[in-house]
């Protein structure tokens, strides 16, 4: 067997202007790994001031998706990476979008097939079906159309020049195939797993351009990149049995030297080995950036987005989804990332999802961000969920105070509802086992001392409670349950003078009057 030693030429890389590209196509919404993705592309970009390019890769027709395309940058701005060229951004290798590159392809499809290295195939479906079924066998349960059987195909290998000629001046249909050699190992280096090697003859000779003229996958990335001057081609995992294809296109078409350096992202596994989109509805967590309706089904896949997590959780612990700095370091900012960032450091194996540990990252940026951060987000979220919030400096005040309790954006309604609306009831169950008259008679007094304390904040608030516990002998400490349920509803909240100090003097005394209220009944 020949062996291809191509490893070496795609080495080095790094003396080239670094042009990565990220090259979805619009089929759906965008999965965890498509993100992750992203993300790697873009940090590795940047790291070494390079380009980060979108390029949609939409020659498959039959699978265009409506809205999938816009979904994608939707996701994208959300996140904050930015592309420096693509449909939207422009650039000087446009067009980004394949369906509009088409006329370019052909060219290089028909230069193949004069070198050798590509053939016309002419077989109909029902040809092509007829092989599958008499070649079937219990070890071959899908015969490839490959060097086994080329042979006894209806190709330019089989028919003559002149048949050739005349069935495509006829205009019988054909699409052009990759002649893909038999016995050689073609070898590649990985910047994450190191030396790859396939074995030719398992590979099949995959179409190159498809009958109605439009090239598949594989011809286009490779056109493409090589138009676009790409300098390093990251993609997921699933996409390594395809590289043996893609190499031998390089080889053929422009010369090893000018191919990019490749690296193949770890799979994310999910609870039940890769995860999925039905792991997410199964298991209740998001699998998606953003929310997607699938306009064929209407069928809606919850996004981490729609869900509450904040850009800078998500971006964190998609980072960390196959990838850390070599410490036990685990917060870290977009800026950070970029500057930690090594493709040898991402793993090779599979990268385990955990939701829990995705919402603690979510936590911690929710924890670090600045209230201006959240302002909009939690505005709006508490606006959805009915509540009136004219006041902007009282929203900022709230925000500080609870974020620490919120792991999610919507635990913000949860945790600061209060804060906009009386409570319509309280918990009366947890108070009334230690109610009585004289805790009745100080909560009455305390009415009386907040509408004459002359200042209102929480040092003020907690001091007159306390003064007054001690003057009707109760301890204090017995106060604060009725006295935060009464302005809370419930047992839970940040510190409760605060949060007397931020609903004001007349609310409070209307919640203490309503608490009263609540437990004579
Ligand atoms: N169009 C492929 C996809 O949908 C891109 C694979 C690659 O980056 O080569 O993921």
């Amino acid at each position: 067997m020949t062996l291809l030693a191509y490893a070496v030429l795609s080495l080095s890389n790094m003396d080239k202007k670094v042009r990565v590209r990220f090259a979805p196509s619009p089929t759906g919404g965008l999965h965890l790994g498509g993100v992750r993705t992203v993300l790697y592309n873009y940090l590795f970009a940047k790291k070494y001031n390079g380009d980060f390019i979108v390029r949609i890769e939409d020659t498959d027709q039959s699978r265009f998706v409506p809205g999938a395309e816009e979904y994608i940058f939707d996701t994208l701005k959300w996140c904050g990476l930015i592309p420096d060229e693509s449909v939207q951004h422009g650039g000087d290798y446009g067009p980004y979008r394949q369906s509009e590159r088409k006329e370019s392809y052909r060219q290089y499809a028909e230069k193949l097939v004069k070198e050798g290295f590509a053939y016309y195939a002419f077989d109909t479906p029902e040809e092509l079906e007829k092989m599958r079924s008499a070649y079937r066998t219990e070890q071959n349960p899908s015969p490839q159309y490959d060097h086994t059987l080329r042979d006894k195909m209806m190709n330019s290998l089989t028919l003559s020049e002149n048949e050739v000629e005349r069935f495509i001046g006829e205009g019988m249909p054909y699409v052009i195939r990759i002649k893909i050699p038999t016995q050689e190992t073609i070898v590649f280096t990985d910047m994450i797993r190191g030396e790859v090697q396939f074995d030719s003859s398992l590979v099949d000779d995959k179409v190159l351009l498809k009958a109605d003229g439009m090239p598949t996958y594989h011809l286009a990335v490779v056109v493409d990149d090589y138009l676009m001057k790409i300098s390093h081609a990251f993609r997921g995992e699933e996409w390594l049995p395809s590289a043996p294809v893609h190499i031998l296109l390089w080889k053929y078409l422009f010369g090893l030297e000018n191919m990019p350096q490749w690296a193949h992202f770890p799979l994310i596994l999910g609870p039940n080995g890769k995860l999925s989109k039905r792991d997410g509805s199964k298991y209740g967590f998001p699998v998606f950036s953003m929310n997607w309706t699938d306009p064929k089904t209407n069928e809606l896949t919850e996004g981490f987005k729609e869900k509450g997590f904040i850009p800078e959780g998500f971006i964190n612990l998609l980072a960390l989804l196959g990838w850390n700095d070599g410490t036990e370091k685990e917060i870290f900012s977009l800026n950070e990332l970029v500057e930690s960032f090594s493709m040898e450091r991402v793993h090779s194996s599979g990268a385990h999802f955990d939701y829990e540990k995705a919402k603690w990252f979510n936590h911690e940026w929710i924890k670090k961000s600045g209230v201006g951060t959240l302002k909009s987000g939690v505005k709006e979220l508490l606006e959805k969920d009915g509540f009136i919030v004219s006041d902007d400096n009282k929203l900022e005040k709230v925000i500080a105070l609870v974020k620490e309790r919120c792991t999610l954006l919507p635990d913000f309604s949860d945790q600061s509802s209060f804060f906009f609306k009386t409570p319509a009831q309280i918990d009366t169950v947890s108070i009334l086992p230690k109610w009585n008259t004289e805790k009745q008679q100080f909560f009455r007094e305390l009415i009386r001392t907040y509408k004459l304390t002359t200042i209102w904040n929480a040092h003020e608030t907690e001091n007159a409670l306390k003064e007054i516990a001690a003057a009707h002998q109760i301890k204090a400490g017995e106060l604060m349950l009725p006295f935060r349920i009464m302005l809370v509803g419930g047992k839970f909240g940040p510190g409760v003078f605060d949060i007397a100090e931020i609903i004001g003097r007349e609310e409070t005394i209307l919640r203490i009057t309503n608490g009263l209220t609540f437990l004579a009944a």
